[in-house]
């Protein structure tokens, strides 16, 4: 590189851009680079969907509460940002899921909702015995040879039947992406399970042989649970994580409206008047939002119209002898067959007690999912009187809570749809081409899971120090 310092512009504050801005500043510092590094974020705070609240003791998520732990650039970066005696896994329990009325225990072994071991799903009351029957036609049905992408819902029911789909996986895959199954892209969500069966033809025989595990198993015996998150909440990592970007420029409450391109650079119009240039950029904002700084956005057509989907999340607290809970349960998924207005539940006291106070429940249930978000527009108490008119139909609730936090997240969760990677992939080579030195990342893209998010900021910086280096060569 030259003498003259090269600046990156990160656009976007939440993990993806904190852990791009992280890794930047690594490299340039551990590299001596002549490279300087800024980051930009529209609100007055960073961690965008990552909010964590304190109240009366308790720990409270509004957003994600937590990561897997098997995707290890998550734990890295709590580590990294110095938080290292702060992770803190899951207590394990029973998960159930809600068919009609009643609470079924999520069969031991099922690996988002696949079955690997026989006996608890031939004695489950979950599925009637023609269903177990159709499930167990993945033994024998051949595998699909094609490579194109399908419907998470079409490759589930062409293997397992629909009553699986309905009542197990259908939960349990919505409550991750608060998608419609029947649109979600398998490719770009659960490719591992299309690897199973071209290699093993047999879902089930193919999980069985411990094959590309997926995000979630249920198993009540395991000791650690799955998960793990910050003792201190979610937002204690963006803080620490802020204080270690002691050479990094941070601009909050500010955004940035337009980006052009000049000579070899950029030059970014914020919403507060001022211009910054930039050598290279990396966008981490929501597609919309990215597109919109976009000076010829009608190219990019797929940004703007993949949909998202918006949610709330619903934490009330009780004291802990006003809630009567199953068992060893920590939370329950609800099939969208049923008349609920909660898509999912958490006892969130069982699966992470360091959260609450001693002597108290917190229940966190969520509302809103592709095809019915209305609810999310409600204003507070009609929400709230939703959710619990629903918790009192599954579970003996018999006080009014302490205190309620409603969080809405309006357009949050990125429909990954069928054809997703193909569109990122053509949108990605477009911006190669008419915006050299420009790099997009983020929950739109590859992954909407904190972990995936991390990846690619990470990945992002690495790209913007490589081009950097190419273009002063
Ligand atoms: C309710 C909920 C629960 C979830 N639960 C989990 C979970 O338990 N585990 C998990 O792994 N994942 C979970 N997720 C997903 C995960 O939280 C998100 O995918 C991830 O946090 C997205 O991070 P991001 O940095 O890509 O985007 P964001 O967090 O959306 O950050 C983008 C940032 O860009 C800023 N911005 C927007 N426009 C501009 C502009 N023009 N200029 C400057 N800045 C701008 C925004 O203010 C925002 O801060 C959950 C998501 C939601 C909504």
């Amino acid at each position: 590189m030259t003498d003259k310092k090269k600046k990156v512009v990160i656009i976007g504050g939440g993990i993806t851009g904190l852990s791009a801005a992280f890794y930047l500043q690594k490299e340039i510092q551990e590299n001596n680079l002549q490279a300087e590094s800024f980051l930009i974020e529209a609100s007055p705070r960073l961690g965008g969907k990552i909010q964590t609240v304190h109240k009366d003791g308790f720990i409270i998520e509004r957003g994600p509460d937590s990561f897997l732990e098997r995707k290890v650039s998550a734990p890295q970066f709590v580590k990294d940002v110095g938080l290292a005696s702060e992770l803190v896994n899951n207590a394990t329990g029973r998960s159930y899921v809600l068919v009609g009325d009643r609470l079924h225990p999520i069969p031991a072994g099922a690996v988002m909702g696949i079955p690997t071991q026989i006996l608890p799903f031939v004695t489950t009351g979950l599925f009637s015995i023609l269903g177990k029957a159709r499930a167990a036609g993945d033994f024998i049905l051949p595998a699909k040879r094609d490579t194109g992408d399908q419907s998470l819902g079409h490759f589930f029911r062409r293997r397992l039947g629909n009553e699986v789909v309905e009542n197990l996986i259908e939960p349990l895959l919505s409550g991750i992406y608060a998608g419609d199954i029947d649109k979600l892209s398998l490719m770009s969500t659960f490719p591992q399970f299309h690897k199973v069966e071209q290699d093993h033809r047999s879902l089930i025989l193919g999980m069985k042989k411990g094959l590309p595990a997926s995000n979630q198993k249920h198993e009540p015996a395991r000791k650690k649970g799955i998960f793990q998150t910050v003792k201190g909440g979610l937002q204690s990592l963006v803080d620490a994580a802020e204080s270690k970007l002691d050479d990094t420029k941070i601009l909050k409450g500010v955004k940035v409206e337009s980006i052009v391109k000049k000579n070899a650079g950029y030059i970014l119009r914020l919403s507060n008047g001022e211009m910054i240039e930039a050598d290279s950029v990396i966008i981490t904002t929501p597609h919309q939002q990215t597109a919109n700084m976009l000076p010829d956005k009608e190219n990019y057509q797929y940004m703007q119209e993949m949909p998202s989907t918006s949610v709330a999340t619903v934490a009330m607290a009780f004291p802990e002898e006003a809630v009567d809970i199953e068992g060893n349960g920590t939370g329950f998924v609800i099939s969208r067959n049923g008349d609920y207005t909660i898509t999912a539940c958490t006892w969130t006291h069982r699966k992470w007690p360091h959260t609450v106070p001693a002597g108290k429940a917190l229940i966190r249930a969520y509302v809103g999912k592709a095809g019915d978000q209305a609810i999310v527009e409600q204003p507070d108490h009609e929400i709230i009187s939703a959710v619990l008119e629903d918790l009192n139909k599954i579970m003996k609730i018999d006080k009014k809570p302490e205190f309620t936090v409603v969080s809405r997240w309006k357009e949050a969760m990125p429909q990954y749809n069928v054809g997703h990677q193909e569109e990122i992939l053509e949108v990605k080579t477009k911006i190669m081409n008419s915006y050299p030195g420009m790099f997009l990342a983020g929950a739109s893209y590859s992954g909407v899971g904190i972990p995936d998010c991390i990846d690619q900021g990470k990945m992002a910086a690495a790209n913007a120090l490589e081009y950097l280096k190419k273009a002063t060569l």
